[in-house]
């Protein structure tokens, strides 16, 4: 009996588990992507995600083809997709590997156990963490909240495993037979209008990208990243976040990619730390799956946000703001599909405390317009800025724009680039006074306090 092959945010062939699997079980198989915008409480995707995973599923397709395979697509609640696949194909056994949000862990326990019960072999992996949320504790068996103590516990849990090898040879994949979608039916890409152009110019979705990426991101920018992932204006990060995102690449090739490369250097430390970044948001929203709608510090709840400022919150979106670095990183991310880390900071910190809009407004915004949107990451680092998440910024630290953009784009760079008016008469002054508004907002703060 056939085995099913489910992909989700792993569109990759090489270090997939649950592929190698199917290929050692040796009968015929179905490899599906499955577009579940239906099943409750699971994210509908962002129009710019939407964009990476029309390509990323084109990418797959190919690199399945080389070795025989075929990709399968199908729309609808994964459940009931999975299980019509089943008896349509009659499947002896699915494998996927693991995902992490609430309602996706949800579905997918339900969907296992339904389908144990009915005989099939059903079967899990790790394949896009390091290090599975609930294995980490702190010494007292519980979650941790705070980073530091969080990644000296995964520096002292066994090393990542080695990635598996991709699928040998050109019919590794025997495709067993299953109608597929269309997926340019699916209507991922934009028309009317077409606002990709953009990324399309900035990225190219798929695994051999990907890779292509990690090398020259080992060859050239690894050794200076200590020093250079706080300038906007350069280049000088790995840009990996939209294919580890989808799953192009896995996080145990880059681990180890790194490693083998210099595992000495500040560098190298740096980034893998950075990778601990990645891994602790899975962790915080392991434990509270409701992280993108809630603060993750209750006493929160208790802030005054005053009723949304439509007009400022378009001036923001749109990086009308007349702050050139905060309309810089709003730009880009409206052009490119991504901003800066350094920026991503700013433009958050100024939407939530100078411009006081709530910061899951934001949050969405970024769902919405970022192609490594996920459902730790973004609202994880959200929360981190608005000072209501795990190991927040204290709340005072209200990014200034202007000191921010003295110190890390001093010679105005990257602002030029996106705001290449700033300075001259067409350029808007500042929508809000940021000293008066820092002071607002550390007055709205006094009410968290008094909820403590
Ligand atoms: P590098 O500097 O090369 O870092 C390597 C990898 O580490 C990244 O690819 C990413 O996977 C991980 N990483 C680095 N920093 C973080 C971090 N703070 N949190 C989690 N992972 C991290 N990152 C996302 O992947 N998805 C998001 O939706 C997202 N939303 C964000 C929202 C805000 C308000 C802020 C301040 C940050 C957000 N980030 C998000 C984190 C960070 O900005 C990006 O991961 C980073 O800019 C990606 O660029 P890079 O791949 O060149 O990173």
């Amino acid at each position: 009996a056939p085995s099913i092959v489910w992909f989700r945010d792993d569109l990759r062939v090489a270090d997939h588990p649950a592929l190698h699997a199917a290929i050692e079980r040796g009968a015929p198989m179905v490899c599906v992507y499955v577009l579940d915008e239906e099943s409750r409480g699971i994210r509908p995707l962002g129009g710019a995600a939407r964009w990476w995973l029309h390509g990323s599923l084109t990418a797959l397709a190919d690199a399945l083809d080389q070795h025989s395979g075929r990709l399968v697509l199908r729309r609808g609640p994964a459940d009931r997709v999975i299980r019509a696949l089943v008896d349509e194909t009659r499947a002896g056994a699915v494998f996927w590997n693991r995902r992490y949000g609430g309602p996706e862990r949800d579905l997918d326990a339900r969907l296992k156990q339904a389908l144990r019960d009915d005989g099939l072999v059903v079967e899990s992996y790790a394949a896009n963490l390091l290090f599975e949320p609930w294995t980490i504790r702190t010494a007292q068996g519980t979650p941790f909240s705070v980073f530091t103590p969080f990644w000296r516990a995964c520096r002292s849990a066994p090393e990542p495993r080695h990635p598996l090898p991709a699928p040998n040879g050109a019919d590794a994949i025997t495709p067993a037979d299953a109608a597929t979608d269309d997926l340019d039916d699916w209507d991922l890409l934009p028309t009317h209008p077409d606002w990709a152009g953009g990324l399309r110019d900035a990225w190219t979705p798929g695994a051999d990208a990907a890779h292509a990426r990690l090398r020259d991101f080992l060859d050239d920018d690894l050794v200076d990243y200590a020093d250079g992932r706080d300038v906007p204006s350069e280049a000088a990060t790995s840009r990996l976040s939209p294919h580890l995102r989808w799953g192009e690449l896995s996080p145990y090739e880059v681990w180890h990619a790194v490693r083998e490369r210099r595992s000495d250097g500040a560098g190298a430390s740096r980034f893998l730390t950075e990778l601990g970044w990645r891994e602790f948001a899975w962790h915080v929203l392991f434990h509270a799956p409701d992280l993108a709608t809630r603060n993750w510090r209750a006493e929160f709840d208790a802030f005054p946000w005053p009723r949304l400022h439509p007009t400022a919150l378009r001036a923001w979106e749109e990086g009308r703001t007349g702050v050139p670095l905060v309309d810089a990183g709003m730009r880009e991310l409206w052009s490119t599909g991504t901003m800066h880390n350094r920026v991503r900071m700013v433009t958050a910190s100024f939407l939530t405390k100078n411009l006081l809009v709530d910061w899951r407004r934001g949050e969405q915004w970024f769902w919405d317009t970022l192609v490594d949107a996920d459902a730790a990451s973004n609202p994880f680092n959200w929360q981190w800025v608005a000072g209501s998440g795990a190991d927040a910024a204290p709340y005072f630290r209200v990014f200034n724009p202007e000191l921010q953009a003295t110190k890390f784009d001093p010679d105005g760079v990257y602002v030029k680039r996106w705001v290449p008016e700033a300075g001259t008469d067409e350029y808007p002054e500042p929508i809000v006074d940021l000293k008066e508004t820092r002071e607002a907002a550390l007055a709205a703060y006094e009410h968290v306090k008094a909820a403590r």
